[in-house]
């Protein structure tokens, strides 16, 4: 009993063997696996004719088609037991990945109602009298029947769309696994034994049409509505079945067997017996690809081994972007930091000046705090921003804050304010100036003051403020006013000496009693008209008159009585004179009288006047009539002579003769 087993055992794995090493275009049949979704027998039965189809197409080859399981085909691949596969495209995937297939040659292609189709879907069902099943949601905690999980129409494409929806399987519901082929989902649920199933689109139709469901005992979950595609889904469409070579195929066949594929007519008997409408162009697969690998199902389940090379590929762009973006930011942060030290380092630069401009200030603040004479800063209306101690003194306040931002004009007396408002105003335009003011103290002292005004500017040269240096000059203003007080005394005392001397000089010259020259004057002037009468060549008259008995007028009536007749005989002398007549009182009772430019006889006849007035008219004198005489004598230039002597001399002869004639006469002078 042994020894046959090993027999047989051994014979298998020679055979086995010799399988797996003999290529397919040998005499061998070339062997198609078919996954069997539905019962082995059926699938055999739909998939026959394509082993008699391409053996029409390819006669020097036998096909055979094998229906088989999952395990069945996944073993049969690893053990390359098969030379085409078709199923369905999750499997593909993975035994692709596996390694043990090429790309697909084909993509099936199935009559749904009467249209050509490459693609198909999943459903998602329960009993049309499930009352509490109506959405996708409601599937939440329900038992599910699915053929298998690996099933990309039975199960993946289901648990894609609920992923979206946050329902996590198998999680968040009890699945009932019932192995393939599809319709035993549609019996679990049927049967009660699940709430809800998943198959792929078209089992339900199929059972139908078999006569093995009645529809309208199921509810079509999330049912879509895609125009080109008949069935009823409940799922995104996914490429249909694809068909092809294990990598160990021979080529040549895989290509005449793909030719044969496409050559497959519709509607032809052969193609209606596998109840397809033929096979096209290999479908894109990277749909159901993203499906595993974002459900992490098989391939894709186990963490991808990834090599930098990998990460290169795939991230490059992020990476150069993201080392791009670290290199920007390290180079930003440096030069921040850089920034920032250099920042630091003009800080305290900019503090050690500061703190030189304070101390510097400090210094300046405190000599001009100690300045004698007053340093003070104004403001365009006059008001006071800043004053040092030696103006705070001067103004007679106390502090600083007792004064400041109150207006400096009312300390000012009134008739120098004016000035002061000009000198503001000018400095204000940009010029200096000066002034001598007097103010009054806030205690009353009054002090004359003398002030020097500049502009001060700021950085942008825009006058902000007044800066006056100012210094008491009281003492000066004192010493220039007693200075002018003397100087006045002095031109006063002055003005009167000068009086007193012309006085004095006025007297020497003439006759107090009378007011008349004296002889003095005459004997000074007597010359100088003699000479300008013998320079211009004109005559000049010279009269010496005495007052007959006048030494018995003053014993008669007195020595005032006296004076008075000399007063008169004075008036009628000076009565009508011209201004170049000179008229002396010469002696006691004696007149003497120059006429410039007055012949003899014109003198003669003005003296005779003076007589007939002088003795008709007595002078009064209080109740007194007094009568009075005089006798005259004339000489004359050029007549008598050209000297002031000869000519008095020859007056005075003259005179004499008319006293001894009598009196109260006029003698003229002989001619020499
Ligand atoms: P005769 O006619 O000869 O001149 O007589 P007489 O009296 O005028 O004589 P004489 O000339 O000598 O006298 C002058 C007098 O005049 C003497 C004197 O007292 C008087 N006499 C002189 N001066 C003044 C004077 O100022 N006032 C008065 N009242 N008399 C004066
Ligand atoms: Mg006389
Ligand atoms: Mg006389």
């Amino acid at each position: 009993m042994i020894a046959p087993i090993r027999i047989i055992l051994l014979l298998a794995c020679i055979n086995s063997l010799i399988v797996s090493v003999t290529p397919a275009y040998s005499n061998e049949p070339v062997r198609i696996g078919v996954l069997a979704f539905r019962p082995k027998p059926q699938t055999l039965e739909q998939w026959q004719p394509l082993a008699t189809a391409l053996k029409r197409s390819i006669p020097e080859h036998e096909f055979v088609v094998q229906a088989l399981t999952y395990p069945e085909m996944n073993k049969a691949v690893t053990d390359r037991q098969l030379d085409f596969v078709l199923t369905n495209p999750a499997h593909f995937i993975l035994l692709k990945m596996n390694g043990g297939l090429s790309a697909p040659l084909a993509t099936l292609a199935v009559t749904v109602n009467g249209q050509r189709s490459s693609s198909f879907g999943g459903v998602i069902f329960c009993r049309a009298a499930q009352a509490d099943i109506t959405t996708l949601k409601d599937i939440k905690g329900k038992t599910i029947a699915v053929p298998d999980t690996e099933s990309l129409g039975g199960y993946l494409m289901q648990l894609y769309e609920l992923n979206r929806l946050g329902i996590h399987l198998p999680d968040d519901a009890r699945l009932v696994i019932t192995g393939m082929p599809h319709d035993n989902v549609l019996k679990a649920v049927l049967d009660g034994r699940a709430d809800a199933g998943f198959v792929r689109s078209g089992v339900i139709e199929a059972a139908a049409h078999e006569g093995k469901l009645d529809i309208k005992l199921l509810k079509i979950l999330n049912l879509q509505n895609l125009p080109t595609f008949p069935q009823q889904i409940s799922t995104r469409l996914y490429p249909e079945w694809p068909l092809a070579s294990l990598s160990n195929t021979d080529e040549k066949i895989a290509r005449h067997v793909a030719a044969a594929l496409f050559r497959l007519e519709e509607n032809t008997s052969i193609v209606r017996l596998m109840q397809i409408h033929g096979f096209s162009v290999p479908a894109d697969y990277t749909p159901v690809e993203e499906l595993l690998r974002e459900l992490r199902f098989p391939p894709f389940d186990a963490a991808p081994h990834i090599t930098s090379d990998d990460i290169w590929k795939q991230y490059r762009w992020r990476i150069v972007g993201t080392f791009l973006a670290l290199a920007l930011i390290t180079i930003l942060g440096l030069r921040l930091l850089f920034t920032k030290r250099k920042l630091e380092a003009e800080k305290l630069l900019v503090q050690q000046q500061s703190l030189k401009l304070q101390e510097s200030e400090a210094h300046l603040r405190a000599i001009i705090e100690t300045e004698p004479e007053c340093v003070k800063q104004l403001a365009a209306d006059g008001s006071l921003l800043n004053m040092n101690r030696a103006g705070l003194n001067m103004i007679e306040a106390d502090s600083l804050e007792q004064v400041v931002n109150e207006k400096m004009y009312p300390l000012i007396l009134s008739e120098h304010r004016d000035a002061f408002i000009a000198l503001t105003n000018k400095v204000f335009t940009g010029e200096s100036g000066n002034l001598e003011f007097e103010v009054q103290g806030l205690k009353g002292r009054h002090c004359w003051l003398e002030t020097h005004a500049v502009p001060l500017r700021n950085s942008l040269g825009q006058i902000t403020s007044l800066l006056a240096i100012t210094r008491d000059i009281t003492e000066r203003k004192q010493h220039q006013k007693l200075q002018e007080e003397i100087k006045q005394k002095l031109e006063t005392q002055l003005a009167e000496i000068t009086e007193l001397q012309l006085l004095l000089q006025e007297q020497t010259v003439r006759d107090p009693l009378t007011g008349l020259n004296n002889r003095r004057y005459l004997d000074e002037t007597l010359p100088r008209e003699l000479s300008r009468a013998k320079r211009e060549g004109h005559p000049l008259a010279l009269i010496m008159i005495d007052l007959d008995h006048f030494k018995k007028i003053n014993d008669i009536y007195g020595h005032m009585a006296g004076d008075a007749v000399l007063e008169y005989m004075s008036s009628i002398l000076t009565t009508n004179a011209r201004e170049s007549d000179i008229i002396c009182r010469y002696g006691g009772e004696e007149f003497l009288i120059v006429l410039p430019r007055m012949s003899l006889d014109n003198a003669f006849q003005r003296v005779e006047a003076w007589r007939l007035m002088f003795s008709t008219n007595p002078v009064k004198y209080g109740d007194l009539l007094i009568d009075v005489t005089f006798s005259a004598g004339i000489s004359g230039f050029p007549e008598h002579g050209a000297d002031p002597d000869t000519l008095i001399a020859l007056a005075d002869e003259a005179l004499y003769i008319s006293k001894n004639n009598g009196r109260n006469c006029i003698t003229c002078a002989s001619k020499r």
